[in-house]
């Protein structure tokens, strides 16, 4: 609460007042002259405490609200005096922030720095959604000064970034940037998918007003394509999200899309309709861009039906917002142009960005890794055992003995079967015949080196391929399993469970291809089972 005028303020507690700033930081989003007010009030009772951390965090919540606001001066001092005491991870979002003061403030050689001073300051920590932002800024600059194709670059690598970071909310900001300068670059397709991708990704309610750019850019890519029908569609829903959430300028734009369409159409009524009342609502907001062009096309619209004198009153109103915006456009420019220090930061952002070009590579490569781990466990592994899989092993165990054969180093191969499987089923049930596989298989793995490959060759039947190993090693590891399996205490998994394997073994002789060696292990394993099963066989190809 504030306090009553004349009255001192009577010292919060530190506890208090991190309390009171958690609060101010939640109501940014919905409502940031709350946030403001609640900071105001923070920030004298934070100076008494002269506590760094509290009060370096009020001052950058308080630039974030004046930034949003557009009262960039006093943001600027607040942002400037946060940075003196922020610790260093937040350092980047604070300059960040101040560029974009600077660019509100039209100084895009200031703004530009800012931008490159924030991604070194994130850069040691990593934080991506400060690259995103910085990138966003950037870009957004260039498509101000109508340079496109600068924009693309900047806006793709903030879309990249925001992939990287998981960051729905980011990705979606930075995909609706790039969707409307690939507008501008009548990229309609490439447009059009990532608006659709955005739309999905967008977190409503909080984002409706996000959704109604969706609309209008979508209204925008219909009607370059001459779809007028689906164009309207869009720009209506548009409007209507604009009018729903007050948002005077975006309702303004929506508006003033529908009339030109209307024009578009010879529809001059209804075109009339909706500019008189776009004009009447762009004046209750600052935006002589927006006045200009609605003057404009109502000035045509009557001059055509041969109204002229409305004509040439928006004409007077047209021309007027345009000697002002020729008078900002030249400052604008003048205020790029005439530094080196636009220049000179722009050298700096690139080394910048080439160095941020190579972490995000490296990171991309380790996402590609994990996601090529996941498609081949899917692809090569079998789903209840986890061991490979029968074309896993199809794959494998010719290039296996091809590059063995080369090196003339031995194999060998075991056929390994459950005994009497059936009844486990039949006796127990089949989820602890599962159950049987995957301990069995867990037990096995756990006794085999890397380089073995442990493969299911269907139903209860599995394959060992032991490469560097001949006939009588192959025999002991085959014993240590057979009887691994046999000692287990079974009984845990159900009462009186009792698990055996049978193993068959053969060795890899030169010119055998790789079925005549399975088969070969396959009658070592019918000779165990023929032999009373719960045994290992070898089958010895020569006679
Ligand atoms: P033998 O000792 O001669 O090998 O007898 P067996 O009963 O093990 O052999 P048989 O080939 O007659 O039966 C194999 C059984 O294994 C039949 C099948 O239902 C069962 N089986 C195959 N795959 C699975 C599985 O994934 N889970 C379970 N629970 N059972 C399986
Ligand atoms: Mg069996
Ligand atoms: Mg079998």
């Amino acid at each position: 609460m504030a306090q009553p005028i004349g009255s001192a303020p009577h010292l919060l507690s530190l506890a208090s007042l991190h309390d009171m700033l958690a609060q101010a930081k939640a109501d940014f989003t919905s409502c940031c002259e709350h946030s403001q007010s609640l900071a105001l009030q923070i920030l004298p009772q934070a100076r008494q405490h002269a506590e760094p951390k509290l009060l370096s965090e009020t001052l950058h919540l308080l630039g974030r609200c004046e930034q949003v606001l557009q009262q960039t001066s006093e943001a600027l001092l607040h942002l400037q005096e946060a940075s003196q005491l922020a610790a260093p991870d937040t350092l980047g979002n604070i300059l960040e922030l101040m560029a974009r003061c600077h660019a509100d403030q039209q100084d895009a050689s200031l703004a530009m720095q800012f931008w490159g001073k924030a991604l070194q300051a994130a850069q040691p920590f990593d934080d991506r959604e400060c690259f995103v932002q910085c990138f966003l800024g950037v870009g957004n600059l260039y498509f101000q000064h109508e340079h496109f194709n600068e924009a693309l670059y900047y806006q793709s690598q903030a879309v990249d970034w925001a992939e990287l970071s998981a960051d729905a909310d980011l990705q979606a900001q930075s995909q609706l940037h790039l969707a409307a300068t690939l507008i501008k670059c009548q990229q309609f397709d490439l447009a059009e998918q990532l608006l659709f991708r955005t739309e999905d990704q967008l977190q409503l309610p909080a984002r409706l007003s996000w959704l109604a750019e969706v609309n209008h850019y979508l209204g925008q890519l219909y009607q370059a394509r001459g779809d007028d029908l689906r164009a309207e569609v869009f720009f209506q829903a548009a409007h209507d999200i604009n009018q729903h959430t007050a948002y005077h300028w975006g309702q303004t734009q929506s508006l003033l899309s529908l009339g030109r369409l209307k024009i578009q159409q010879g529809a001059s009524d209804a075109a009339e309709q909706l500019l008189t009342q776009a004009l009447a609502l762009a004046e209750t907001h600052e935006s002589n861009q927006q006045r200009l062009q609605i003057h404009r096309e109502l000035s045509a619209l009557y001059e055509q039906r041969g109204d002229f004198i409305r004509a040439t009153m928006h004409h007077i109103g047209y021309h007027e917002y345009y000697q002002q915006q020729i008078r900002q456009h030249t400052r604008q420019n003048l205020a790029a142009l005439s530094s080196r220090r636009l220049r000179q930061a722009e050298i700096k952002l690139r080394l910048l960005r080439s160095e941020l070009e190579i972490r995000q590579l490296r990171q991309q490569r380790h996402q590609e890794q994990e996601r090529l781990e996941r498609l081949e466990t899917a692809a090569y592994r079998d789903a209840l055992t986890g061991v490979y899989n029968r074309r896993a092993l199809d794959e494998q165990l010719p290039q296996l003995i091809q590059q063995l054969a080369e090196q003339n180093l031995p194999l060998c191969l075991l056929m390994i079967d459950f005994d009497h499987f059936k009844q486990v089923n039949d006796h127990y049930s089949h989820q602890i015949g599962d159950v049987v596989l995957q301990t069995g298989m867990q037990l096995l793995q756990a006794m085999i080196r890397d380089t073995d490959i442990l493969a299911r060759f269907g139903g209860e039947e599995f394959v060992l391929a032991l490469p560097k190993i001949h006939a009588g090693q192959a025999m002991q590891i085959a014993e240590r399993m057979r009887r691994k399996i046999a000692d287990y205490p079974w009984n845990e998994v159900a009462a009186g469970l009792k698990v055996t394997i049978s193993l068959g073994c053969a060795q890899w002789h030169q010119g055998m291809r790789p079925a005549e060696l399975i088969q070969h292990a396959d009658l070592g394993l019918y000779a165990a089972k023929n032999g009373g099963r719960n045994r290992v066989c070898l089958h010895e190809d020569r006679p």
